[in-house]
């Protein structure tokens, strides 16, 4: 009996060959330096920054080379699946502009190189098992659980290497005769790759963000088949589905560097080239006087989800990931503001990969605020507008109730050189504006009240600034003129200049006398253009929030 017999034993019904599939999945009619890269999360439920950073990285590659960009659901691991995970996937994408050119989702399936889900391809998979067996390169193991965990144990305590490999590896030696005569006993089984490796010779590889490096060759008999559901592990399905998907460049994090070594004697004892790797450093999180890896369990920024619902723009979180990407992009983006990151010439090995990247979240601040200043009205009322839709009743509510009312609030100090920054995300635009809305104005705030604090002097002044001065239809000049008027007739000092020459000489200025307005209007001492604010609440509302003042 033969390995050919063992593999018809194991696989019946695979009729189909590596031969036939190499023609239904031939190489992409696409230019020779076009490359093919793929996003091939878990369906865990969330989308790590970690992982989105490499989204961004394969979107960049396959944009800018006229090349492929896809999505590969890889979901062979059932136990840590999520059922909605795809659905956040591919929202996770669409909404930062990453759709991939192909993926399987919603019932449809885009692209001539699919399943794209790896539970489909099972197929395909036992096509190559059953190739690999054939030929003498993977073979059925019997050894239970208890007999891998001895095994463990011995080579811990001897201080061997761990692992199934070598003397170690007891199945390999079944001939096929025995491997066929236990299986028709019913015992259960995994498959295993027959390494040829020696563990003492060495080879290099080159990485991308790396460059060159010297590993040790694989020795380890792995797993490519499970018993439970008969799905490969991650290192045959990547073998597998990164050959047939045609893809060119496999960007992911820098935990599989230490497989690199049995992926790429697979893709030999398959007779296929491997692609190129990027394995990209981790990203860190400053903690107190250290930097540690970003985690999902402790940090609510390591997953996009948090981007989204704090009301980033899209825009924002794709430049703070390129400052990490390549560190020459701040520069490159100051220089260019108006372009695209795909303008950007993006260079792996530009990466930083001595222990990972910082993100820092004080700087995604600074670029959201910047990003959000240099909107214009009708953007950022879009925007937030859409954001709101799903992330927030209450910005969605304040726009509803009057959109005009709310573009004019957005539009104080938009538009000019030096626009107003106090907008950090979208999240923060009604804590900033609501005191623009009634409504919101009848719960208790505190005022925010400085140089002048008593209550007579303050009825004073808004009394006197009302009756006297304040007129809706005065332009803005005419409006200062009338503020500095009534800092005179209260005796205070309308002249800054004078004021700060001889402070003592004055009960205080005309800036203290207009934060006594703001104050009273808006409860706060800072506010964009007390001006336009006026102008837009009216006289009426005016009236109303200085009468709470009055004695
Ligand atoms: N499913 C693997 C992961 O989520 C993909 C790694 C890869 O991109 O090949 O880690």
């Amino acid at each position: 009996m033969t390995y050919k017999d063992l593999a018809n034993l194991i696989f019946p019904n695979i009729t189909k060959t590596i031969e036939d599939y190499e023609k239904e999945y031939p190489i992409r009619n696409i230019k020779e330096d076009a490359m093919v890269t793929r996003f091939a999360p878990s369906p865990t439920g969330f989308v790590h920054i970690g992982n989105f950073q490499q989204v961004v990285m394969n979107y960049i590659m396959a944009k800018k080379s006229g090349g492929i960009f896809y999505l590969r659901n890889e979901d062979t691991d059932k136990t840590r699946e999520v059922e909605t995970a795809v659905e956040v996937i591919m929202q996770v994408l669409r909404y930062y502009g990453m759709e991939p050119d192909e993926y399987e989702y919603d019932g449809k399936v885009i692209g001539n190189y699919g399943p794209y889900i790896q539970s489909e391809r099972k197929e395909i998979y036992h096509a190559g098992i059953k190739h690999l067996i054939e030929i003498g390169r993977a073979y059925p193991c019997f050894c239970d659980k208890e007999h891998l965990e001895q095994m463990r144990e011995n080579q811990e305590k001897n201080k061997m290497r761990t692992g199934y490999y070598g003397k170690y590896a007891s199945c390999r030696n079944l001939s096929a005769e025995e491997s066929i005569k236990k299986i028709k006993e019913g015992l259960p089984y995994v498959i295993r790759f027959r390494s040829n490796g020696n563990f003492d010779d060495r080879f290099w590889f080159q990485d991308l963000v790396r460059g060159k490096l010297y590993l040790n060759k694989n020795d380890q008999d792995i797993v490519i088949m499970k018993s439970d559901n008969l799905l490969p592990t991650y290192h045959f399905a990547h073998i597998m589905d990164d050959h047939f998907m045609r893809t060119t460049h496999v960007v992911r994090g820098e935990e599989w560097l230490p497989s690199v070594a049995v992926h790429i004697e697979l893709f030999e004892a398959m007779g296929w080239t491997a692609p190129k790797y990027i394995h990209t450093p981790l990203i860190l999180k400053q903690d107190g006087p250290i930097k540690r890896k970003i985690s999902k369990r402790k940090d609510p920024e390591a997953l996009m989800r948090y981007y989204m619902e704090k009301g980033y723009p899209v825009e924002a979180v794709i430049e703070a990931l390129m400052t990490i990407i390549n560190s020459n992009y701040e520069e490159w983006h100051t220089a260019n503001p108006d372009k695209s990151f795909l303008d950007f010439d993006f260079q792996a090995k530009k990466m930083s990969s001595s222990g990972g990247a910082l993100f820092d979240l004080e700087k995604l601040n600074n670029i959201s605020k910047n990003i959000i200043s240099k909107m214009n009205k009708d953007e950022l009322y879009e925007k937030a507008y859409e954001w709101s839709k799903t992330y927030s009743e209450e910005l969605k509510n304040m726009i509803e109730q009057d959109p005009k009312y709310f573009k004019q609030i957005i539009n104080i100090e938009r538009e000019q050189k030096k626009p107003r920054k106090d907008f950090e995300t979208y999240a923060s635009i009604p804590k900033e504006i609501w005191y623009m809305y009634d409504a919101l104005f009848t719960e208790a705030h505190s005022y925010a009240f400085q140089k002048i604090q008593d209550p007579e002097e303050i009825s004073k002044i808004l009394k006197t600034y009302i009756e006297n001065y304040y007129d809706e239809l005065d332009d803005k000049e005419i409006w200062f003129e009338k503020i500095k008027k009534l800092t005179t007739q209260l005796g205070y000092c309308a002249d800054m200049k004078a004021y700060k020459e001889n402070p003592d000489a004055y009960k205080g200025s005309v800036a203290d006398i207009s934060t006594v307005i703001r104050v009273a209007l808006t409860t706060r001492a800072m506010t964009p253009d007390l001006y336009e604010l006026l102008k837009l609440l009216g006289t009426e509302k005016i009236q109303k929030r200085f009468q709470k003042f009055y004695k």
